[in-house]
């Protein structure tokens, strides 16, 4: 059952070219445990061995097996609500998240499902697992995160929901790529309407 959720939805990241052959990660909260994609695993082709229970606060043998982003799936179950964490590298919104400090979306999908999602690390260096602290506080505000050149952290009480807002961040990127190369590429003396 739960295998099957992380497989869905690993699944439909990668096929949707959200996430690369080895890149992101998801977890679940079970209580004071959490269940997250195992370090370097494939999310378009998840199996058993593939899926680590761990704690959300103590360490066990499991620990080292599992995702290099821990710290901050850790961070997020310590400071807020939610049961289901998806991080992933959507292009588009990695693409924006190199040169705004704040991604608006301009479709109305966008914009009443996720809002205004801030970019953070700015001027640090992010590393698999940094930033777990300043990630885990602003998801307290907001459904989903962007780290500035690396990739989304969403929430929600499913993975399907956090799954949904990172889908969801890419589109009103891509439209907002779109649009912005449709503005640069009118020509300087074509005729205004
Ligand atoms: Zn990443």
């Amino acid at each position: 059952m739960i295998l099957s959720q992380f497989q869905t939805v690993g699944h439909d990241l990668f096929t949707k070219g959200l996430v690369s052959s080895h890149s992101g990660n998801l977890s679940i909260r079970l209580g004071e445990r959490l269940i997250i994609t195992r370090r370097t695993s494939r999310l378009g082709c998840l199996g058993e061995s593939d899926i680590i229970e761990t704690g959300i606060n103590k360490n066990d043998r499991n620990t080292p097996l599992a995702s290099t982003e821990l710290a901050v799936h850790r961070a997020i179950y310590g400071e807020t609500t939610a049961s289901a964490v998806v991080h992933a590298h959507p292009p588009h919104a990695v693409a924006l998240s190199l040169t705004e400090t704040e991604i608006v979306p301009i479709d109305t999908e966008g914009l009443s499902l996720i809002g205004k999602v801030p970019v953070l690390g700015w001027n640090m260096e992010v590393k698999p697992g940094g930033l777990a602290d300043i990630i885990a506080q602003a998801l307290k505000k907001h459904r989903i995160v962007m780290v500035h050149g690396h990739g989304s952290f969403a929430t929600g009480q499913l993975l399907e929901e956090a799954h949904n807002c990172t889908a969801t961040l890419e589109e009103s990127c891509q439209v907002i790529c779109l649009l912005k190369s449709l503005r640069e590429g009118v020509p300087k003396n074509a005729p205004k309407k």
